[in-house]
């Protein structure tokens, strides 16, 4: 049951900007031509090319971060709420967008290696488990992750060794969870060394795929997904569990590729690489205009998998990633229009309570079952060994308390080893015994051998047990007890420290924002003058702001007019490309295939919008094998 209380929020946006490289230096001036206000979590854009005249266009997010702005400052005033609402049961999603080269790797991933560079990946995972290491005994922790990357509109599970030959996997949708990818890989991980660890495969695979892995990257999505699940026992007594999705998302470039002058498959290929990416700009747009009813998000794989993270249940962060250097002003003036737009998107999250999928409670089941057999298993054990001691019965085996299972375990042991001392005997006695036959004697050996064997059958199943219970057991981390925290108490209070330094500048940073809407707001005040010269003066002042305003929105429509009409013209081109070889395609059919051949092919086939694909029809009857599609060609059309 999902808990009622929606509330909405928008989507955060931040915006970064990387420091000038060796490479930008001696061409462009000092600074570049992005500048930043801090204080006021604004972006000031400077155009290289308009004359000194054309305002400078300005942009507010909720934060911004210059180039010489620190990973922990990022993490500490942006991030740790989203991360400590994921802890909580709400689903969260933090993506980097931007050009190539700008910043997206380097502000998700960092430098594993310097603790004062790394990302907001590395920073979540300790964020995490060190938040696990300190909380409540009686909280239960599941923590498993994900990494997968949509590449030409292909999902690739990264965690999965077999990834590059098998095909691209499917996305499903469950009323429960929403949109998921079948099959993924999900790994239990029980701290933070080991999911690092599942990082590390995953990168790895990712660069394995690729021949040139910086084109590659620029070119495919990287989402690493985290579900915390916790359990913590209610006012009414009961355990309840909420689950917390995490998505980290590395996006591709955003810069616009290239189609002019490819070809065919070259063609579809580019096509395809940027579907997911202006599938999710168009889905951006439709979201923050809100009059649009219909978003687009089954355009696209990443659109599909995000629709939670945007105007669904889930909380956003949006980094937004440019780079200083003049050349790029347009791309770098085109993300700041997308950034910009995605301040608009309203989310409805809410806490994920005791949903039916929660892998937690499944957990909790099968360890509960296996301790029930493990235990069944060491009381007949300890029976057998009062039976042989002659004991009698002191107490009911029903119920036991924490001491007198390891007393019963004990017991179980010894009564094994008692077991197979008495069998040893009595097989010496058996040997010695000179009034026997041999034959006799070699059968009774015989059988005391099989109870041998029986016995330690039983010890191994045993051990078997005990060895799947606590490996399951070990899973689910308990508060504060299967990690150890090992900052001592100065580190946690510096800590504390920097988040209320984080929180703090925040809350200026909002109070700036709001000052600066109310100053705007008075301007439509009526005001009242004592003289004429003051009326002159506040309206002059008032027209100049105006006036102002007036040409930065009409800068604005040009640029959003020239844009149109450039993805316009992108667009009549990969049409035309797209029709001559339909063209060609109809010429081979109409000329080379028999129309009798054509129409049998024809009725047989259907489109699968669910993958996007065309599909045959099989000739093997229905009941015999149950439906067996035939991918038969991969005609996608792209318009
Ligand atoms: P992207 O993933 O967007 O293509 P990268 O993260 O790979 O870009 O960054 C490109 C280069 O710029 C890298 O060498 C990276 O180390 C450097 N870089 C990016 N952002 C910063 C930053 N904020 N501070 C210092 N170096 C940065
Ligand atoms: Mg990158």
């Amino acid at each position: 049951i999902m808990s009622k209380n929606k509330s909405r929020e928008s989507v955060k946006v931040v915006v970064r900007c990387r420091p000038l490289n060796r490479k930008e230096e001696p061409n462009g001036p000092a600074g570049g031509i992005v500048q930043m206000d801090l204080r006021l979590g604004q972006v000031i854009l400077r155009n290289p090319r308009a004359p000194p005249s054309e305002p400078q266009k300005t942009f507010t997010f909720d934060a911004v971060y210059d180039a010489n702005s620190k990973q922990r400052d990022l993490y500490d005033e942006s991030v740790r709420p989203l991360i400590d609402s994921v802890l909580a049961g709400f689903n969260g999603t933090i993506f980097a967008y931007g050009q190539t080269g700008t910043g997206k790797t380097y502000t998700m991933q960092g430098v594993w290696l310097d603790p004062e560079k790394r990302g907001v990946i590395p920073n979540a995972f300790d964020h995490i488990f060190t938040h696990i290491s300190r909380s409540q005994s009686d909280k239960q922790y599941l923590v498993r992750a994900s990494y997968l990357e949509i590449y030409r509109e292909e999902i690739r599970d990264l965690l999965d060794p077999n990834h590059g030959s098998a095909r691209g996997l499917e996305l499903r949708e469950s009323p429960e969870t929403g949109v998921y990818v079948q099959d993924l890989t999900s790994c239990v991980c029980k701290s933070l060394k080991e999911i690092e660890e599942v990082m590390n495969v995953g990168n790895q695979a990712r660069a394995v795929g690729a021949t040139d892995m910086n084109e590659h990257s620029s070119r495919s999505h990287a989402l690493f997904l985290i579900t915390v699940e916790c359990s913590q026992p209610g006012p009414d007594g009961r355990k309840h569990i909420r689950v917390g999705r995490l998505n980290l998302v590395d996006l591709a470039g955003s810069e616009r590729q290239t189609k002019t002058g490819v070809q065919g498959d070259r063609l579809k290929e580019a096509a395809k690489i940027n579907l997911s990416l202006s599938a999710l700009g168009n889905v951006i747009s439709a979201l923050a205009d809100g009059r649009s009813g219909h978003v687009p998000y089954r355009d696209s794989k990443l659109t599909r998998l995000l629709q939670d993270s945007l105007g669904g249940n889930a909380k956003t962060v949006m980094v937004a990633t440019l780079g200083p250097a003049s050349l790029h002003y347009d791309e770098t003036l085109t993300t700041l229009r997308y950034a910009n737009r995605a301040k608009n998107i309203q989310n409805q999250p809410r806490v994920n309570e005791d949903p039916k999928d929660a892998l937690l409670r499944e957990f909790q089941k099968e360890i509960a079952r296996l301790r029930a057999q493990l235990n069944h298993r060491r009381w007949r054990s300890k029976q057998k060994k009062d039976q042989l001691e002659g004991e009698g019965w002191e107490r009911d085996g029903d119920e036991e308390t924490e001491g007198e299972e390891e007393e019963v375990e004990k017991e179980a042991e010894e009564y094994m080893k008692m077991e197979e001392q008495r069998l040893e005997k009595e097989k010496e006695a058996i040997r010695e015994d000179q009034s026997m036959l041999a034959e006799e004697k070699q059968r009774l050996l015989g059988e005391k051998e099989k109870m041998m064997g029986d016995l330690r059958k039983q010890q191994e199943a045993a051990e078997q047990l005990t060895a799947k219970y606590k490996a399951m057991e070990s899973k689910l981390l308990v508060g504060g007890k299967n990690i150890i925290d090992h900052t001592n108490e100065q580190q946690k209070m510096l800590e504390i420290k920097r988040q209320e330094i984080a929180e703090q500048t925040r809350g200026e940073r909002e109070m700036q924002q709001q000052m600066l809407v109310q100053d705007e707001e008075t301007l439509e005040l009526k005001e009242t003058f004592t003289s004429l010269q003051q009326e002159v003066e506040a309206k002059t002042k008032k027209l100049k702001k105006l006036y102002t305003k007036l040409q930065c929105i009409k800068a604005e429509i040009k640029d959003v007019n020239d844009e149109h009409v450039r993805s316009r013209q992108e667009l009549e081109q990969t049409q035309n490309e797209l029709t001559r070889e339909l063209k060609l395609k109809y010429l081979i059919i109409e000329n080379f295939i028999p129309p009798e051949e054509k129409n049998k092919i024809m009725n047989r086939l259907t489109f699968d919008p669910e993958e996007d694909q065309w599909k045959l029809k099989s000739l093997v009857p229905a009941e015999r094998s149950e439906v067996v599609w035939i991918f038969f060609f991969h005609l996608s059309i792209y318009v």
